[in-house]
């Protein structure tokens, strides 16, 4: 009889990081983007900009793309120049912790809308749903 296997599986699944900011069309400054958000406010001179679904949508599965085949720990920057000026670094990570960068325990399962606590240092993240779209650009 073959064993059977329990581990709980995450085929077709993975999970990559993804630092973007924009930049200010008025004053230069820098608008990080918490989120695949429609709206955001610059830092510095409070002028709004405005970024279309499609234009997170294109980003998104772009990224998706390049990410999927990456080795682990592996990343990419680029410098956008386009519709918007700005910075996209993308980098191909389990998700951890962001204050004590231990791994999540099975990230593959969680629900949205719980709380998740840190084995190690105890800082809490927020599990929130998929945004404006973002699981059809980034199916997997
Ligand atoms: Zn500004
Ligand atoms: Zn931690």
């Amino acid at each position: 009889m073959p064993a059977g296997t329990t581990e709980p599986s995450h085929e077709g699944l993975f999970s990559f990081r993804i630092e973007f900011s924009i930049q200010c069309s008025k004053c230069d400054g820098h608008i990080p983007l918490d989120g695949p958000v429609e709206k955001a406010f610059c830092h510095d001179c409070g002028s709004p900009v405005q970024i279309p679904r499609e234009y997170w949508m294109d980003t998104l599965s772009n990224s998706c793309r390049k990410m999927q085949d990456m080795e682990m720990g592996g990343g990419r920057g680029s410098i956008l120049m386009g519709t918007f000026w700005g910075n996209l670094e993308l980098a191909r990570f389990d998700p951890y912790c962001d204050s004590c960068k231990t791994d999540i325990q099975d990230p593959w399962h969680m629900e949205p809308g719980t709380v998740y606590r840190c084995r190690k240092c105890g800082m809490e993240h927020h599990v929130e749903a998929l945004r404006n779209g973002s699981s059809k650009a980034c199916p997997g």
